[in-house]
């Protein structure tokens, strides 16, 4: 074995002792939560009930940084360049984090590669929700009036490699039909213009539509999860309204950029199960419709195996998609 100068074995020495104590410091600042879409959607309103608590494990304020653009790729490149010591975090999703690269051949990121994992923050199905007064009463009828419209209906989606992108695509690729896409920052301005009729239809995740469809202001047609929402119950499955092809159920996900010290990811992943176990956090969650993890799907390493899976899951998905 070659011999260690012993430079080489103070300079070890130094870094063994700096480590851990950096993490015994950490959060020396605020922390930023990089939620890659507009306000009110989705994954901020994930992020902010998750990081309203983790501030107060660990001491610092948890602020939110709305960084829109390109279906949740921009914030995410954001989080990517950031200084690696765990100040800032990004609240990904099944988009970001797994179909995007499959969409933009040169994204400036991978989602496998360039990120350490800090944990999954919660499950969340995906609902098909209309205007209200579209002229379909369920899912068999709106599927009539897409295919009569088919690129005179108008799509709301977040941005391409979106959730709403990805899970809208497979419901067009089941029809058959091209729909005119509009593109938001977000699904909270996205559903915005679906309740003030502007657009007919989305596929989105359940966590901002609950109030909205029990208020009457949008309908939701069906979800796509083998069991109906608790949140929902008189919304039924995809199965139960006749499209069982529809099957989708997104996620939201904190990452941190490659290279934090793993004593501050842990720090953040311990800030985030506590969060998890909180009864105030666990009912606001729940209200939305979302899905909690359990202790083994949380954590650093259920996250990597996640997004390694639903990577693979995509890959042949969107291989090949052009984008209209
Ligand atoms: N739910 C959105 C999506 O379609 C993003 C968001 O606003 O959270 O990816």
């Amino acid at each position: 074995m070659k011999k260690l100068t012993f430079s080489a074995i103070a300079a070890l020495a130094v870094a063994a002792v700096i480590a851990p104590a950096a993490a015994q410091d950490f959060p020396k600042n605020n922390i930023t939560m990089v939620v890659p879409f507009a306000a009110g959607g989705p994954t901020d309103i994930v992020g902010r009930i998750v990081g309203e608590h983790m501030s107060k494990t660990l001491g610092k304020p948890v602020i939110i940084e709305n960084v829109v653009g390109a279906g949740g790729t921009t914030g995410s490149i954001r989080a990517m360049r950031a200084q690696n010591d765990g100040h800032t975090i990004v609240m990904g999703h099944m988009g970001t984090h797994a179909a995007a690269p499959f969409l933009y051949p040169n994204l400036a990121y991978k989602p496998d590669a360039d990120f350490e994992t800090i944990g999954l923050a919660a499950g969340t199905p995906v609902l098909i929700v209309t205007r209200k007064d579209i002229p379909a009463k369920d899912l068999k009828e709106f599927v009539v009036w897409a295919k009569e419209k088919n690129d005179k209906a108008n799509m709301a989606h977040a941005g391409v490699g979106s959730v709403s992108f990805t899970t809208c695509l497979l419901l067009n690729s089941i029809l058959g039909t091209k729909p005119t896409q509009i593109p938001f920052n977000g699904t909270g301005p996205a559903l915005n213009a679906l309740v003030g009729s502007q657009v007919d239809y989305m596929c989105d995740q359940v966590v901002n539509l609950v109030p909205h469809v029990t208020g009457g202001t949008i309908k939701a047609l069906a979800v796509g999860t083998p069991e109906r929402n608790p949140a929902l119950p008189d919304v039924p499955t995809s199965k139960e309204a006749g499209l069982p092809a529809f099957q989708a159920v997104a996620w939201n996900a904190l990452f941190a950029p490659k290279g934090t010290p793993k004593a501050v990811v842990d720090k953040l992943a311990d800030a985030l199960d506590k969060a998890l176990d909180d009864p105030a956090v666990r009912k606001r969650l729940l209200d939305l419709g979302s899905d909690i993890p359990d202790k083994k799907g949380r954590g650093p390493a259920a996250l990597t195996a996640l997004v390694k899976s639903e990577m693979e899951r995509w890959a042949p998905v969107l291989k090949g998609t052009t984008i209209n």
